[in-house]
């Protein structure tokens, strides 16, 4: 073992962990060790490897984004875009998936976690929870990148798909989802606590409507014994709940209580069509459930917002005592804008400005987290917790003047006011660059990976429509 350095940074603004809560400490210190933060405060006495004196920046812990799918959702991008069928209610998932994830390659795919390990890093993501199927291509990048990562190989019993593009149909597969399951099980056995236990694992079945009560209950047996999360889409489209009350007469989160699945490390994405709210209108007190049961939810608020869905709110969630976090599930992939949409959308929904506010959305997306993982050695600037830091410049046009930071940081920061990125002790990124990803060839690359998804999307298509009858562009071709 080499031996652990010191080292330290100086800031104007630390966004510090005391008493149960951030605090804002003007010209601190804090100082790590190793991965672990060993003091914070507004000087340090011990010696020092290296100091970073920054005092026109801001220091605040590291965000935590519980649901992701690096292998797609930069191909989201130029695409899903304001479509979104009545007939679905809005939802994407029964006509777009099946169409554009047939035509992904799968040197496609690898471009896209590339891609989206630079957006994360980029974007103010330290610890990022990977949800789909390509885990094993997910740790290489996580590995090399330098990023936190919770990474699943997801598993389901069967695949939704429509034939006439208004009725949702399940195709069931002969062994249940078993074999997948198995290996879902033992990819979190052979990869948790990799690369110095920066790298840990989860049990992600895919969807509450694909994955059979059989199979939820195996998964949830597991995950307490592998002592690994537990993530499942769930209340994510009306179809989706409507299935859930032909099937069981209960909506999607009375059933998952029911069969014993809900708890503290169970994380839903996305928990928006509840019973108890206008989307559903149907009498249940899903939110209820899901305080009493301790169950985690990831919010990607953009990817609902973008067609038209919105949470009924964000803020009766946290009112009620559901624990909330942050997510971006779809493209842009940024925290910052998570958190700010998060906040914004809630403010509509509810008629009030004095609700979701900046602390809110800004405790979900680092303490909300890190309690949904059953961590508090993350989320927070804190003798004992792991080194994930962000350095944000005060200066930029987007930032200055600065008073509240946090403010400034949920409702103006842009990515280019992301300065540096600490993660697990060590510099992942500096001054915007990103140690050994090229953003100009990823972007290359995505774009190719791209233009051959593009180009196969009819195939998958239930209409064998081709990309753009699916979704034409917002203006017609020039014509010289
Ligand atoms: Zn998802």
């Amino acid at each position: 073992m080499p031996q652990m350095q010191r080292n330290a940074v100086r800031a104007g603004h630390v966004i510090a962990f005391q008493d149960g809560e951030h605090r804002h400490l003007r010209d601190g210190i804090v100082v790590w060790q190793g991965n672990e933060i060993i003091h914070v405060g507004k000087e340090f006495d011990g010696e020092l490897h290296a100091v970073r004196d920054a005092p026109g920046m801001i220091v605040t812990p590291g965000l935590i984004n519980t649901h992701a799918h690096l292998s797609e959702s930069p191909l989201d991008k130029s695409f899903v875009e304001d479509r979104g069928p009545r007939q679905f209610y809005l939802s994407g998932l029964i006509e777009f998936l099946p169409a554009r994830d047939g035509a992904i390659t799968q040197e496609g795919r690898q471009a896209s976690i590339a891609f989206s390990a630079l957006e994360l890093v980029r974007t103010g993501t330290t610890t990022i929870m990977e949800i789909g199927a390509f885990g094993d291509a997910v740790i290489d990048v996580a590995e090399r990148s330098g990023l936190r990562a919770y990474v699943a190989q997801s598993y389901r019993s069967g695949r939704w798909y429509t034939d006439d593009g208004r009725s949702v149909k399940y195709q069931w597969f002969e062994d249940d989802g078993r074999a997948a399951f198995d290996a879902a099980a033992a990819f979190c056995e052979a990869n948790e606590g990799r690369a110095d236990d920066r790298i840990r694992t989860f049990l992600s079945p895919a969807q509450v409507d694909t994955v059979s009560g059989e199979l939820l209950k195996r998964s949830r047996a597991a995950a307490t014994d592998l002592r690994v999360p537990l993530a499942l889409h769930t209340s994510q489209s009306v179809p989706e709940f409507t299935e859930i009350i032909r099937r069981h007469g209960k909506s999607p989160i009375e059933w998952l209580h029911e069969i014993g699945f809900l708890g503290r490390d169970v994380i839903l994405g996305h928990a928006i069509i509840v019973g108890g709210t206008s989307w559903a209108n149907f009498h249940a007190d899903d939110i209820g459930i899901l305080a009493d049961t301790g169950t985690n939810v990831a919010h990607a608020v953009w990817v609902f917002a973008r067609r038209g869905i919105a949470m009924e709110s964000f803020s009766k969630y946290l009112a009620r005592g559901v624990n909330m976090t942050i997510a971006t599930d779809t493209c842009p992939q940024s925290m910052i804008e998570a958190m700010r949409w998060t906040a914004v959308v809630s403010k509509i929904m509810d008629r009030r400005t004095e609700v979701a506010t900046a602390r809110d959305v800004f405790n979900a997306a680092t303490l909300g987290g890190a309690k949904a993982l059953g961590r508090d050695d993350l989320g927070r600037i804190a003798k004992g917790a792991k080194a994930d830091m962000l350095l944000w410049d005060k200066a930029g046009i987007s930032m200055a003047p600065v008073r509240d930071p946090i403010r400034n940081i949920v409702y103006s920061a842009q990515s280019e006011d992301l300065h540096s990125s600490i993660i697990d002790g060590r510099w992942v990124m500096r001054d915007r660059q990103v140690e050994g990803f090229d953003p100009h060839a990823l972007a290359g690359r995505l774009q190719n990976a791209a233009e051959q998804m593009w180009g196969g999307m009819q195939k998958g298509d239930w209409a064998g429509r081709n990309i753009d009858e699916l979704s034409p562009e917002s203006f017609p071709e020039f014509r010289p």
